[in-house]
């Protein structure tokens, strides 16, 4: 596989109300590939790591976390969704968002926070994604 290009690209991007809080949202047009902004925080020492209650933090590297509650890091706004248009990804002690299909002005950004995600935060096993919340409301 060729190596993807990391360089963040100057989308103009906002944080709104999302249905579930806040997120991150596109101001301008979006072509699939792009790569958006990085996702950023603060290395969270090995030993530190089970005693950091953070729903932030982020596997950036084989030995290295980072917990990105820190208000710089706007990435921190992004949703996850079952259904994303963007993807997290990057190069060993980095993660970079990046976009997996055209996104228009005006629409929210999501990736999919993976499996370990839900086993920690959502005890029920049930995902609030858009996606979900529609499948899964009709009881
Ligand atoms: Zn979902």
């Amino acid at each position: 596989m060729a190596k993807k290009k990391y360089t963040v690209g100057s989308f103009k991007l906002k944080v709104k109300k999302s249905g579930t809080g806040k997120g991150l949202f596109a101001e301008e047009n979006i072509p699939k590939g792009s790569c958006i902004i990085e996702y950023i925080g603060v290395v969270v020492p090995e030993d530190k790591l089970d005693t950091i209650n953070s729903k932030y933090l982020f596997e950036v590297g084989k030995k290295t976390t980072i917990n990105g509650n820190i208000p710089q890091n706007i990435a921190r706004y992004i949703n996850h969704s079952c259904k994303p248009n963007c993807e997290a990804d990057g190069p060993e002690g980095h993660v970079y968002i990046s976009s997996i299909r055209n996104i228009k002005a005006g629409e929210e950004l999501f990736y999919d926070y993976g499996e370990e995600y839900f086993d920690e935060y959502l005890s029920n096993g049930r995902c609030l994604c858009i996606k979900c919340k529609k499948t899964k409301s009709k009881k």
